[in-house]
């Protein structure tokens, strides 16, 4: 479903990822891991073009994000168009930025209405439908501010998931929670992992991945430094580095 080859990004003088490779089959779970600084937001960023990539290509679902194969070549895409590839990539972020002053169900119902075209009955009974699967929907008329830090994030993947994603994204989705609040939304990716969503998750929660990735990449200074199956990679890794970062991590 998703395939990155050679992925190069520089800010300035610096190259921030140096041919990252990785491809994602449809239903599967990749974690991605690694020190802080190693390209992992940014990685994340270039896979759904909100960074455009000096070099490589991102491809999801046969389709080359920021650009449109015609004859065999490659042409650069407008803003607006990539805009519209990104509809089906969701992306979760540690900040989970909801509209303050819209209630829960509006903040997941709008995104459909607004930019899917769905009728809005639809689009709220859908958005009812997620805030049940996120265990929220007796909180559907609340506003954000009103809701615990795991409530919210909860919401924000509910809003994500009411585009239909094909890919779901997420950055260190639970590094800004209260350590309590950790466990709740982890057990929403879990049950999406198990409803066989595509995802990438870039993460320090190693009991997660250990237990969900099918993948597990670890990335050091812009490239990937080792990856398999977790059974492997955090039981037995292959590379100093990796070791090191464990070592901290576990
Ligand atoms: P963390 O675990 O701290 O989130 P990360 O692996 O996500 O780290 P990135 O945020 O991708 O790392 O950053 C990789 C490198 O790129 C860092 O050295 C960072 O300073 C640099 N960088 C990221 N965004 C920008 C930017 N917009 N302009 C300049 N440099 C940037
Ligand atoms: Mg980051």
């Amino acid at each position: 479903l998703l395939r990155a080859v050679g992925v190069r990004k520089r800010f300035g003088d610096t190259e921030v990822l140096r041919g990252i490779d990785l491809t994602v089959s449809k239903g599967k779970v990749v974690c991605l891991l690694g020190p802080s600084g190693a390209g992992k937001s940014t990685f994340l960023r270039c896979i759904n073009h909100l960074e455009t990539i000096d070099g490589g290509q991102v491809w999801v679902d046969g389709e080359p994000i920021g650009f449109r194969l015609r004859h065999g070549k490659l042409y650069e895409l407008p803003e607006r168009e990539v805009a519209k590839q990104r509809r089906h990539i969701g992306m979760v972020f540690q900040r989970f930025n909801l509209f303050a002053h819209r209630t829960v169900l509006e903040n997941v119902a709008e995104g459909p209405v607004r930019v899917l075209g769905v009728a809005t009955g639809d689009a709220r009974r859908e958005a009812l439908a997620l805030l049940d699967r996120v265990g929220l929907a007796h909180r559907a008329d609340a506003y954000p501010g009103q809701l615990s830090g795991g409530q919210q994030q909860r919401v924000a993947i509910a809003r994500s998931l009411a585009m239909r994603p094909k890919l779901m994204l997420f950055d260190e989705p639970t590094s800004a929670l209260d350590p309590e609040l950790v466990g709740e939304v982890l057990e929403v990716m879990r049950a999406l992992a198990a409803e066989d969503m595509t995802m990438i998750v870039v993460t320090h929660e190693m009991g997660f991945a250990r237990e969900v990735a099918d993948e597990v990449v670890f990335m050091v200074d812009g490239a990937v430094v080792e990856t398999g199956p977790p059974s492997q990679v955090l039981a037995a890794p292959r590379h100093e580095r990796t070791r090191q970062f464990l070592a901290r991590v576990l």
